[in-house]
């Protein structure tokens, strides 16, 4: 069973009290209770967060690289991999602004890899 929004007609799963798209009650008798939609627009962007994201990234995504560099016959450049988390995570975002954030990481990333690789085969 769902539940069909009387406002906006979208269809709400049955455990839901109110209109997950628009916050209309889909129960009579339940008065909505500090209910606020945030459009993507709306959603004020953490710059501390995104700077933390491209650390997290280019540590990740370059420390493979680095250790390649350092240390001659290693598989570290596998880790590079795990750069790929922060960016696939970002351009999942409804936010055009962290989706485009993503998309700059997921390059940085690809780049990091490919060092990665290049060091572990040379
Ligand atoms: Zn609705």
């Amino acid at each position: 069973m769902t539940r069909l929004c009387g406002n906006c007609g979208f269809v709400n799963q049955d455990d839901y009290d109110f209109c997950a798209k628009c916050g209309t009650p889909l129960v009579e008798g339940v008065q909505p209770r500090n209910f606020i939609v945030l459009k993507p627009e709306d959603v004020k962007i953490n710059n501390k967060a995104i700077i933390i994201s491209y650390i997290i990234t280019i540590f990740l995504s370059w420390s493979g690289f680095v250790i390649g560099m350092l240390l001659k016959n290693t598989q570290a450049g596998a880790f590079a991999f795990f750069g790929f988390f922060m960016p696939f995570y970002l351009v999942q975002s409804r936010h055009p602004t962290i989706r485009k954030h993503g998309i700059i990481q997921l390059a940085i990333s690809l780049v990091g890899v490919a060092l990665s690789f290049y060091v572990m085969m040379h």
